[in-house]
């Protein structure tokens, strides 16, 4: 039977797993509810299971018995968001203020059905399936922390490759994949900003140092910095995203704050950024005869994909679920994603799956992150069936 009519027969458990997951969604690097529920789906499977120390991750080895060919890394991501949900979905969240509104629950109940499948087939594999079920994508670095603890040596060999997936409830018809070589998603660091003045009466400006005047001549100049100082086709995206300052109208406040989000999509770019950003805010600040600083963090680097990965991946969509269901995406998303560590050590691709609801136009559903968006389940056994095609496929073309 093809792969993905075995994962069509099981889509009524992969369903019943992302729905429990749903209903109970868990913040950060602690899941223990979400890792028990994993554990349990992965019981009785011919796995190797290890589990994280910083982090309640579950690391799972199947090692086929048909050869001691390379190691192939599945990863999908398991934590949720401090949104309410608003969907009156029969299986939305029962926890206020937490909800899977980035479809993670998907990706961990898919990749569970991927080790089942896999699982079945442990004779015929000729090489080593890793399945990284990861805590804390959402801001917290968890694929960093996983690396830490070992997960690109869980089989004893590094992997070959590594393919992460992820469900948008927008842009993508539900059931159709994209991927692309090279830049896949964004870099994203925070730039953190504090303008020191000295505050004063209003009415009298000449005599304190306004740090509001200052601040927000430098929110003006990161947008004129993204247009003069980088090149249109390797572009970056900086955006206010929070900006403090004063408490009332006759008052000249001591210091303004403002937070800003980067993106980049080259190391050149994000280089660039890094240098120029505190240097401008700094003159600034000079050149008014107040001081600031500027710290630039860096968060999430770019998730860049492999070329001939992204081809692999790309065929392999064309090959199982008809070419008419693959893109090869224009351009990269200004999205962020930590699988993006795994990705500067292992070669491998990033794929996005559409997970639209019937009835809702790709093109205004909510987004990913909405407390309205919705994930359709009739992806679920599409996404099982690329995870373990992906797996199946690559070791059978071996080291090279
Ligand atoms: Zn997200
Ligand atoms: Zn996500």
């Amino acid at each position: 039977m093809r792969v993905r009519d075995e994962a069509a027969q099981i889509a009524g458990q992969i369903t019943e797993l992302r729905h429990a997951i749903h209903r109970e969604p868990e913040i950060g690097l602690d899941l223990p509810k979400t890792q028990a529920k994993v554990l349990a789906a992965l019981d009785g499977l011919p796995l190797e299971i290890s589990t994280g120390q910083g982090l309640s991750s579950v690391t799972a080895v199947l090692r086929g018995s048909a050869g001691s060919g390379p190691v192939v890394l599945l990863r999908g991501d398991m934590d949720a968001l401090p949104v309410t949900e608003e969907t009156g979905l029969p299986y939305a969240s029962v926890i206020p203020g937490a909800m899977h509104a980035c479809g993670h629950d998907l990706h961990t109940a898919m990749l569970a059905g991927a080790a089942r499948l896999l699982s079945a087939r442990q004779a015929e594999l000729d090489g080593t399936v890793v399945f990284m079920f990861q805590p804390g994508e959402e801001g917290y670095a968890g694929a960093r922390s996983m690396i830490e603890e070992g997960v690109l040596e869980a089989a004893g060999a590094r992997p070959v490759a590594a393919y992460g997936l992820h469900v948008t409830s927008q842009r993508l018809p539900c059931g159709t994949f994209s991927t692309r070589a090279g830049a896949m998603l964004a870099a994203a660091d925070q730039i953190t900003v504090t303008v020191h003045g000295r505050g004063g009466h209003a009415s009298t400006p000449h005599r304190a140092a306004d740090p509001i005047v200052v601040a927000c001549e430098m929110v003006t100049a990161l947008q004129t910095l993204v247009t003069r100082k980088f090149d249109v086709f390797d572009p970056v995206v900086i955006t206010v995203g929070s900006f403090h300052a004063g408490t009332t109208d006759n008052v000249i406040p001591d210091q303004a704050t403002f937070l800003a989000t980067a993106r980049s999509f080259s190391h050149g770019s994000r280089d660039a950024l890094a240098e120029l950003v505190p240097r401008l805010i700094g003159d600034i600040a000079r050149g008014h005869g107040l001081t600031a600083e500027a710290v630039y963090a860096r968060e999430y680097p770019v998730t860049v994909n492999d070329a001939a990965e992204a081809a692999f991946a790309g065929e392999t969509i064309a090959d199982v679920f008809g070419a008419e269901r693959g893109e090869q995406a224009e351009f990269p998303l200004t999205g962020a994603e930590d699988f993006s560590f795994v990705l500067e050590q292992v070669p491998g691709a990033f794929v996005m799956l559409g997970a639209c609801p019937p009835g809702r136009d790709p093109l205004t559903a909510p987004t990913n992150h909405s407390a309205h968006a919705v994930f359709d389940d009739a992806a679920l056994a599409e996404g099982t069936a690329l995870y373990a095609e992906l797996a199946l496929r690559r070791l059978i073309r071996g080291a090279a």
